[in-house]
């Protein structure tokens, strides 16, 4: 035998009037024989028994409902859940537990039914009350006290009144609660908070920004819904719109004569006719509804609603909405109505068309500023370190990246492709070289990105950088020269573990990339400028003005600090016949060769200049005269030793040294350059190619 919900339903309406009439019953009993039998003891307690299992077995199926949200609450669980509740009291204030009278829980029982339970079933119960006292009533007519009976209805109905009370605003206030917080996400999606940052450029923070904006429509549907209102009158019009996962609709927005309306219910989309217009995207036009509160399930009361006309809103190609008016009148709705509800409808859709392009604007306006603030940030990095690591702080912002790595060309070093900035790689690479058979070497060459999305699995042809650069396995590369107006600066490389950005994201790193490459060139360019103004063109050393400056400030230092230094002055030997036996571009060579060896052979910290034609300074820091002496012949035998090497042959030459220190040999510039200079005349006259000390 199958066992159906209906059975069970009579099954169970069976089983209530068996226990109540068992109740009366026992009233009576217990009236005309106070002291209970045995055997009537045992038929109490399976009583009790039987009632307590089936309100556990109930209230475990209305938990399950309300847990899986699946169906709402049926009338019928709650009716049987309350029925137990109620014989129980009925039963135990029928008893009267040793002088204990239970009749107060009844009340307690109307208040919170009439508080949390359809208004239908708290009534049912109520009646059932004085039904069931009076009863009571006419089978103990000796018992019969109207004045008590009285009392015992005022009661009750107090008690329901103060639950209908509490439910009535509860409701309200529920309806109020969820509208103000409607409203105000509304307004903070729409008018958005102040600090544009990076984050605008992350595509999900984009989406988020994109589904939030209802408030501005919201706004808009209310009104739309309130022309309707007063051009048509009816009892109730109503906006539904369809929940994200595409199972439920709920109201949106509504104005109503009724206090019914399930304004925060999610109503399955297979129930009632608005589901209906939703699943057949079609309108419906009923001039007298059959069917009641199961059709019209927007309210949860049977309510006395006859026409009613709903219009599905469609807008690119989805029904996102339906739109519908009802009354309480026959036949209440005809063609002019339907057309006010199509151009309410086409406003509806105009609106859901403006949300759009203003969710994009702001959006646009959003990203625009994060671009601006981003590109911003690495303009006011003046130096490549600076841009460079300024640069991949604003990618890591955008995207989380497992290795990024930024590899620029070095003019100086034969244009090689140098790693100057990296991130996410255990080792030291920066410094290194990237090879000539390389993935970035490629991308170079071809001036185009690269996006490896599954480059684990692919078989590693070439390497991304070398062979000897270790790279955690990585699931996707993406590869970006970084060029300005042709020439290429170096390329960039961004790796992840897992699939890494969207389309949406990449684009937005290939914008700033190309800022980068702007800031970059800009960054060579000062660089450029900044040694054009300090070193000597020919040589590479510093020029004379810098020379001067130099020695300024190494002289306060000195005299502030009390420390030495040392000055070694240096003229090539007979360099006259130089330039007139092989030439003036030969000269050339052998000045920019001595240039070489001084730099080499002196302390970094030691300024070299280029101090006249073919004379040379040295500034010696902290150097006292006989360290400078030291190094001076160091120099000396340096060039002497070197053969110079130029186009067609080779030359050797040698030079004299003139060597002067602070404090002993002068207190100020010219005296101890004057110093230096007549050490080197000295070194001259005593025939060349040595060092003289001032
Ligand atoms: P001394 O041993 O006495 O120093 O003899 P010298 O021939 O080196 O004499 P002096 O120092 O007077 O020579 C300076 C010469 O250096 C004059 C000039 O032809 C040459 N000269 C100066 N500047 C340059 C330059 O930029 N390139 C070349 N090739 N020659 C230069
Ligand atoms: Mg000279
Ligand atoms: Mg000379």
């Amino acid at each position: 035998m199958l066992v159906t919900e209906s059975k069970k339903k009579i099954f169970k309406a069976f089983f209530f009037l068996i226990f109540l009439l068992y109740i009366i019953s026992l009233k009576e009993e217990i009236i005309s024989n106070p002291s209970f039998s045995k055997y009537k003891l045992f038929s109490n307690i399976i009583v009790v028994t039987l009632l307590i299992i089936l309100l556990i077995l109930d209230s475990l199926i209305i938990l399950q409902k309300l847990r899986r949200k699946e169906s709402e609450l049926q009338y019928w669980d709650m009716f049987f859940w309350l029925s137990w509740v109620f014989l129980s009291i009925l039963f135990f204030t029928t008893i009267e537990f040793k002088n204990f009278n239970f009749l107060p829980i009844f009340n307690v029982f109307f208040a919170v039914t009439f508080a949390f339970f359809p208004m239908k079933i708290a009534l049912f119960f109520f009646f059932l009350t004085f039904v069931v006292e009076y009863l009571y009533f006419c089978v103990f007519p000796w018992q019969r006290d109207y004045v008590n009976y009285f009392f015992f209805v005022a009661m009750i109905s107090i008690f329901s009144l103060f639950g209908y009370i509490l439910k009535k605003e509860r409701k309200e206030k529920s309806i109020y609660e969820t509208k103000l917080t409607e409203i105000k996400e509304g307004a903070k999606a729409f008018f958005g908070s102040d600090d544009e940052n990076l984050d605008y450029l992350k595509s999900e923070k984009r989406i988020e920004h994109l589904q939030s904006t209802y408030g501005y429509f919201e706004e808009r549907v209310l009104r739309i819904l309130q022309q309707v209102k007063e051009l048509m009158e009816p009892y109730t019009v109503a906006f539904f719109k369809i929940k994200d996962d595409g199972k439920y609709y709920k109201i949106l927005e509504a104005i109503s004569e009724s206090d019914y309306l399930r304004y925060n219910d999610d109503i399955p989309l297979d129930e009632g006719v608005v589901g209906w217009i939703f699943k057949h995207e079609k309108s419906l036009n009923f001039s007298s509804v059959k069917g009641g509160r199961r059709a019209l399930n927007y309210y949860d009361q049977d309510l006395p609603v006859s026409s009613f006309l709903g219009v599905p809103v469609i807008w690119r190609n989805n029904v996102v909405g339906v739109l519908c008016v009802d009354s309480l009148q026959d036949n209440a709705f005809n063609p002019d109505s339907e057309n006010i509800i199509k151009l309410a409808v086409l406003q509806i859709q105009e609106t859901l068309e403006n949300v759009q392009l203003l969710q994009q604007t702001k959006q646009q306006y959003k990203e625009f500023s994060a671009l601006y603030e981003g590109s911003k940030k690495m303009m006011m990095s003046i130096t490549l370190d600076e841009n460079l690591n300024t640069f991949l702080d604003i990618i890591n912002q955008i995207t989380h990246n497992d290795a990024a790595i930024i590899a620029i060309i070095e003019e100086t070093q034969e244009s090689k492709l140098i790693i100057k900035t990296y991130r996410g790689i255990a080792d030291d690479i920066s410094g290194k070289t990237v090879d000539d058979n390389s993935l970035m070497k490629w991308v170079l060459e071809h001036k185009q990105y690269l996006d490896l999305r599954h480059f684990s699995s692919k078989q590693k042809i070439k390497p991304l950088l070398s062979q000897n650069i270790k790279i955690p396995d990585l699931q996707r590369v993406i590869i970006f020269p970084l060029m300005f107006e042709e020439s290429i600066l170096g390329a960039f490389l961004l790796g992840y573990k897992n699939e890494g950005p969207d389309d949406y994201e990449k684009r937005v790193i290939e914008i700033l990339s190309n800022q980068a490459s702007v800031c970059i060139s800009n960054a060579f360019l000062f660089e450029k400028v900044k040694n054009m103004a300090t070193t000597d063109g020919l040589t590479g050393v510093f020029n004379h003005r810098h020379f001067q400056e130099k020695f300024t400030e190494i002289l306060l230092r000195a005299e502030r600090y009390n420390e030495k230094f040392s000055l070694i002055l240096i003229d090539i030997d007979f360099f006259k016949k130089v330039n007139d036996t092989y030439g003036h571009q030969v000269g050339d060579v052998v000045l920019k060769r001595v240039a070489q060896i001084l730099k080499t052979v002196a302390r970094k910290v030691d300024i070299v200049a280029r101090y006249g034609g073919e004379e040379f300074a040295i500034i010696c820091v902290n150097d006292d005269k006989k360290n400078a002496s030291k190094l001076a012949e160091r120099l000396r035998k340096e060039i002497e030793s070197t053969t110079i090497l130029y186009e067609g042959g080779k030359l050797n030459v040698t030079a004299s040294l003139g060597v002067a220190s602070y404090p002993e040999d002068g207190k100020d510039k010219i005296s101890i350059i004057e110093m230096a200079d007549r050490a080197l005349y000295r070194a001259k006259h005593e025939g060349r190619n040595r060092v003289v000390l001032a």
